[in-house]
């Protein structure tokens, strides 16, 4: 095969890849490799199209700025293009970079600053009042998320100065602590955690709700001006100095370099600090400060030529394990844990990583004493990559047949990685559940967090859910760490977790497959407690994101005598059994109604009101959709036609039969 035909076919692979991981990272926002790698993918292709070009195809993933838009916001034709940037992986690469610069402008200098691992936007402001703000999407159209970005509370809405006219593109971003927390939380409710603080922030600015945005605590850095009308600025540096003026957060650090040399060393001490930061960078960008230089430079069709990202490759170190430890979760499920030789990596300590499962040890063949490369994955959680070399005396590590809190036989579950203890007396199983019937989203208990919860199961207090709330002021006093006010507060928290919806209470219940989501559809679906408890496996099948295994494990938690004794004691307590969602009636839904004459009691306005409570419509006149025709007294002609057309008629008396 010549050349030619090999890079014929590795471009075609490269582009199949590329296409696959881009659908994965922009329109999912649940990418499957590391964006270096991504990176790297798309540096090879770029290469064999400037070797053979050939080969480059209308549209090749090269050519393209970023995702597209997937039609869910209104598109924004952007005034100013909104471009990506040319990225560099070597020092030699900016040396390159500044070549090429000072060719057209010798006397150029630049400005360092982070580049945020956020997504991008741009911020329309007119006489001062912020007017839109959309996504990148493409470079030349985006999506407007005005109203998602009025949640992140550092954009202003009116800014300091008066100005006629302004654009900024800045990042938008998860800081690291709130995506820790989001991910704790997302796995507590069993739904599937984000990946990355970018995607995690991507997610959730691209929300139909404004209020799932809000609650995300995103942030923003603004770094450019793109188009401004009322002031005049000549060079980058300046212009931030400028925006921060008006009342934006500006990029964190920027850095006025004289020479590549020292813009180099910026680029090296960014990548030192970048693990302290507590946001994500995944680079940092050198730019031509003049105005004047950069309209000289131009852009190609995707980057500016006055702009290079350096991007820094994950950091990896090696330690050894030292031991593997074995939790047991709430549902039973054993998990090994590697515990390190502790060593810093990408700015914090590591001493632990999950090896998740038997197989994942066994592929990796992770044995204790072994020395092993790990990294962050995607920056923040922490993994074993692989094991660089077995100590003298190691054995293949296998998980152990019995569980290590009750010493019950454990199984593994066909189809399933995992192995489970199945003892329901489990003490580790136990106070894994307390832990989660505790929890923000479930029961909510202030004061009764996993060490207070541990403080209770070690003296006896409490061993199932039930002995929460038979908890008295008295005893808890004398414990550690307790005394007269923390145990009043701790048993007014109890009373009032009482209050709860349904759905935290069936959410708390730790029913297995059950999520937060689930327990929601299924305490509006059947009302009360009694009625879930009795529900068949069909009728819970009917609710619509409930399978075959949810549906089944659900039947089988209330089959359970254990669980019945559980909830029975809850009741006996006075825990709300109801959801205080209304529960909807749809018993209208696809019926319309037609009204007409005077009826004896209802007006028609109250009458149109119950319907269309009911999931039903009504329309001002009768055709061959119509479904009932409510009549009153002096029913004129549309109670002719409704007799025409064989439409069924209803007098007020029968209409309340109805809504009974
Ligand atoms: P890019 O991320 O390499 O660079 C351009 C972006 O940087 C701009 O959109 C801008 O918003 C941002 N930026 C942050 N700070 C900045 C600053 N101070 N100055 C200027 N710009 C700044 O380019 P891209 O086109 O957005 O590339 C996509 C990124 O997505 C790449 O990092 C790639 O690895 C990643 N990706 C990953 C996957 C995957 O599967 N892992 C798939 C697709 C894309």
């Amino acid at each position: 095969m010549s050349e030619f035909e090999r890079s014929s076919e590795r471009a075609k692979e490269l582009r199949d890849l590329l296409n696959y991981h881009s659908h994965k990272y922009y329109v999912e926002d649940n990418p499957e490799i590391e964006d270096f790698e991504y990176d790297r993918m798309m540096r090879e292709l770029s290469d064999i199209e400037d070797k053979f070009p050939e080969l480059v195809t209308p549209d090749s993933p090269t050519r393209r700025v970023g995702g597209s838009a997937d039609g869910q916001f209104t598109p924004v034709e952007h005034a100013v293009r909104m471009e990506s940037l040319q990225d560099a992986f070597s020092l030699d690469e900016l040396r390159a970079f500044d070549k090429r610069v000072k060719e057209v402008e010798p006397n150029a200098t630049y400005v360092v600053e982070p580049k945020i691992d956020g997504l991008s936007v741009s911020l329309e402001y007119e006489n001062g009042v912020f007017k839109r703000g959309s996504t990148r999407g493409d470079g030349v159209i985006g999506e407007d998320v005005s109203a998602n970005l009025c949640t992140v509370g550092s954009i202003p809405l009116r800014l300091k100065r008066e100005l006629d006219e302004i654009e900024v593109r800045g990042e938008v971003y998860m800081p690291r602590e709130v995506f820790m927390k989001l991910v704790e939380q997302q796995e507590n409710n069993e739904e599937k955690p984000f990946k990355n603080p970018r995607n995690a922030a991507a997610g959730s600015l691209r929300q139909k709700d404004p209020k799932i945005t809000a609650k995300r605590h995103l942030d923003i850095f603004v770094f450019n001006i793109q188009r401004i009308n009322g002031k005049v600025l000549t060079g980058h540096k300046q212009s931030l100095d400028y925006i921060k003026e008006l009342g934006f957060k500006t990029i964190p650090f920027y850095t006025p370099c004289t020479n590549i040399e020292k813009a180099i060393k910026e680029v090296e001490r960014i990548g030192e600090i970048r693990g302290t930061l507590p946001f994500d960078i995944d680079g940092a960008v050198i730019k031509v400060d003049s105005f004047e230089h950069r309209e000289a430079l131009g852009s190609t069709s995707k980057f500016p030529k006055w702009a290079i990202a350096f991007k820094y490759p994950p950091e990896e170190k090696q330690t050894k394990v030292v031991d593997i430890e074995i939790n047991v979760g709430r549902t039973g499920v054993l998990t090994p844990t590697a515990v390190f030789e502790p060593v810093m990596v990408a700015g914090s300590l590591i001493s632990r990583a999950t090896l998740h499962n038997q197989d994942f040890i066994t592929e990796k063949d992770i044995r204790i004493g072994d020395t092993v490369t790990i990294r962050k994955a995607g920056d923040i959680i922490p993994e074993v990559l692989n094991v660089v070399e077995h100590s003298g005396s190691s054995l293949p590590y296998v998980m152990p047949s019995v569980c290590p809190s009750c010493g019950a036989k454990v199984v593994r579950e066909e189809g399933e990685a995992a192995v489970r203890c199945l003892n329901t007396d489990c003490p580790a199983q136990l106070l894994r559940n307390l832990i989660h019937f505790c929890s923000r989203d479930a029961m909510d208990i202030e004061g009764l967090g996993e060490s207070n919860i541990e403080l209770f199961v070690n003296s006896g207090l409490i061993k199932t859910p039930a002995d929460i709330y038979a908890l008295k002021q008295e005893q808890i006093v004398p414990l550690e760490r307790m005394a007269e006010q923390s145990a009043n507060n701790l048993v007014a928290a109890i009373n009032e977790s009482k209050k709860n919806d349904l759905s935290k209470l069936v959410f708390a219940l730790g029913i297995r497959h059950v999520g937060q989501k689930a327990a929601k559809l299924l305490s509006e679906r059947f009302g009360t407690m009694t009625a879930l408890m009795n529900a068949s496996f069909d009728e819970i099948m009917t609710i619509d994101g409930f399978g075959a295994i949810m549906a089944k494990s659900v039947v089988e938690y209330f089959n359970m005598p254990e669980s019945i004794e559980l909830i029975d004691k809850l009741m006996a307590a006075g825990l709300n059994m109801k959801s205080l969602k209304e529960v909807k009636d749809m018993r209208f839904a696809g019926k319309t109604f037609v009204l007409t004459g005077t009826l004896p009691t209802y007006k028609r306005s109250e009458a149109a009101e119950i319907i269309e409570s009911f999931g039903g419509k009504t329309a001002s006149s009768v055709s061959k959709k119509t479904d009932f025709v409510l009549a009153g007294e002096e029913a004129g002609s549309k109670l002719q036609k409704a007799n025409d057309l064989g439409i069924k008629v209803i007098s007020e008396d029968e209409f309340r039969e109805m809504i009974k």
